[in-house]
């Protein structure tokens, strides 16, 4: 303990000669007796905490990290981020999967939620999953910087329970998915993870810790779910859940017309109750991304596929991907529901791909992916991504335009595309989509190839391509709205926003008026002149 206190004592003094922050004793003694917050101004911890997975340019780094074992250590730090006479930057770091330095906090404190209290023996253990009779479903109580990997394990255990909306990957915080949206092949149906969240604890920027729901403090609620982390640091989130099915059946099957691609997808997310499928994604695929598609373990070289054999077909396919779950009771009719929905379809005969697998194997697809890059030092890359939303009116243009124009071939990496349902998505949330029922993720999700003698695998010639797919959407009228936005001006911010964005501002100025919090997003000016809120200059 005395040790915390002088690297406590350490940071704090750091900040104030470095940055001219005035802390005063009381907070000084309130932080560190608040109990077992660890500091690191470790290089090391500085460093891991000053890049992402984007790795795409280093960081201004932070002065400190802070490792919680509560949410009153969160509580104690953003306190005295606030009441210090001119604030500093606190930002909580899920896993660092941002791709644009979102979760940094140059020259004051990163929160490394990864440091989870529940795996903490100093403080309680996690909490089993509940039954709600008024909500008529379970839900789990989890720490804000858990990981989905852990909240899935934890529910299985615990009643064979998991949570009914997920994202691709599973390494990602709670926190740091419901600051976005969190999106998947089950979003059609269940919405996405922000609208499978029943309460919140919050950390606003003022540091109070405030409960949150649709039905108390309603406004801080909608405002942190998909809100980049600018109103406040998620301590707790309750997660709604479902009986987790045993097994998954997974198809894919191949396109060349994309219209019938389109319309087969459109179709299959329009339908309800249990003739439909539980998960409905899709690909785009040219020669290189069938060698570069790090998330398909499917056209293995067990079962290889080429694209000179379907050459008749045309430069660019698409690859629908659907699942069906099922269990004991199911097993015996699955066989016949896949069958009656994929019978509807106008996909390429001779082109059907079908596997079986436990359902967690399916949920934990991609980190398979992510441990053979790794192996071959092809994770840890440049990774320009490029998400965005696009109205199911427009996707014809945008694949004349984008698939079959701007990517050349040449993708470096998957790039998926899947519509959901409007109506599925809470408009009080911050998240903004596009103006249509019906919207389309498309995502580059592009490695560079660092030293590459290539030319399309530098980070340059991507950035670049980025570049031209939104200069072409902006020119074509295509409306499209970022996912994971990333933008440099205010004037981008307020047009990414909408109509709401008046609506952000004030959120702000209530929850975060020093404009502390997630600085990294580059939305509202961090420190400086913080008497007020100021938004982000636009030639920073
Ligand atoms: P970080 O990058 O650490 O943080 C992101 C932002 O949220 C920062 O501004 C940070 O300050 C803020 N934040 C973090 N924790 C909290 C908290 N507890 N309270 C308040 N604010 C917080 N997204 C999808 O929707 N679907 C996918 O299928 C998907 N697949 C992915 C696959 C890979 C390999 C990668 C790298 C990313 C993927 N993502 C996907 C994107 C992912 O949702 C974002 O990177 C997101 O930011 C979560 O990452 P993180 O938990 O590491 O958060």
């Amino acid at each position: 303990m005395a040790q915390e206190i002088v690297v406590l004592l350490f940071v704090i003094y750091r900040l104030i000669s470095t940055v001219g922050l005035t802390v005063g004793p009381t907070e000084l003694l309130q932080l560190s007796k608040n109990g077992g917050a660890q500091f690191s101004l470790d290089s090391s911890d500085i460093a891991k905490a000053s890049v992402d997975f984007g790795g795409l340019s280093s960081q201004v780094e932070p002065m400190a990290v802070m490792r919680p074992s509560s949410a009153s250590d969160v509580v104690s730090l953003v306190r005295s981020a606030y009441h210090s006479a001119q604030g500093f930057p606190v930002s909580a770091r899920g896993h660092g999967h941002s791709i644009n330095g979102q979760a940094s906090a140059p020259g004051g404190v990163v929160i490394d939620m990864s440091h989870s209290p529940a795996t903490n023996p100093a403080s309680r253990s996690r909490s089993v999953p509940v039954y709600s009779p008024t909500l008529g479903g379970h839900y789990v109580d989890v720490w804000g910087g858990e990981l989905w990997i852990d909240v899935l394990n934890w529910t299985l255990e615990y009643g064979g329970l998991a949570p009914k909306s997920w994202t691709d990957y599973l390494y990602l915080s709670v926190g740091g998915t419901l600051s976005n949206a969190g999106i998947s092949g089950q979003a059609f149906h269940h919405g996405p993870q922000i609208s499978n969240v029943y309460e919140l604890d919050v950390v606003t920027g003022k540091g109070e810790v405030v409960t949150c729901s649709e039905k108390e403090n309603q406004e801080l609620f909608y405002g942190v779910l998909g809100g980049l982390g600018q109103f406040g640091v998620i301590t707790r989130a309750r997660i709604a859940l479902e009986h987790a099915p045993k097994r998954v059946r997974w198809i894919r099957v191949l396109y060349s017309d994309f219209a019938s691609f389109t319309r087969d997808q459109e179709h299959l997310i329009s339908l309800h109750g249990s003739d439909k499928f539980d998960y409905i994604e899709g690909f785009v695929i040219t020669d290189e991304s069938l060698i570069n598609n790090w998330r398909s373990s499917f056209f293995s070289p067990r079962n290889p596929i080429k694209l000179s054999s379907l050459s008749s077909h045309g430069k660019v396919l698409y690859c629908l991907e659907v699942t069906k779950n099922y269990d004991d009771a199911t097993a015996g009719t699955v066989d016949q529901e896949v069958e009656a929905l994929l019978k509807e379809l106008k996909f390429i005969p001779g082109t059907m791909f079908t596997t079986d697998l436990s359902y967690i194997d399916f949920l934990d697809r991609v980190h398979k992916a992510e441990l053979k890059l790794r192996s071959k030092g092809l994770w840890e890359v440049p990774h320009p991504w490029l998400n965005l939303f696009v109205p199911a009116s427009k996707i014809r243009n945008f694949d004349r335009g984008v698939f079959k124009g701007i990517l050349d071939n040449r993708t470096s990496g998957p790039v998926l595309i899947y519509p959901m349902n409007k109506h599925k998505w809470d408009q009080r949330s911050s998240v903004v989509t596009p103006d249509e029922d019906v919207f389309y993720l498309v995502a580059f999700l592009r490695s560079a190839v660092p030293d590459s003698t290539e030319q399309s695998q530098t980070l340059e010639y991507l950035t670049q391509q980025n570049e031209r797919i939104l200069e072409f959407c902006a020119s074509s009228g295509i409306e499209i709205k970022q996912y994971l936005p990333h933008y440099k001006t205010q004037p981008e911010w307020a047009q990414h926003f909408g109509r709401k964005w008046a609506r952000f501002i004030q959120r702000k100025s209530e929850f975060d008026p020093k404009s502390i919090l997630a600085v990294g997003q580059r939305i509202f000016e961090p420190m400086g002149s913080h008497s007020s809120l100021v938004p982000f200059r636009a030639s920073s």
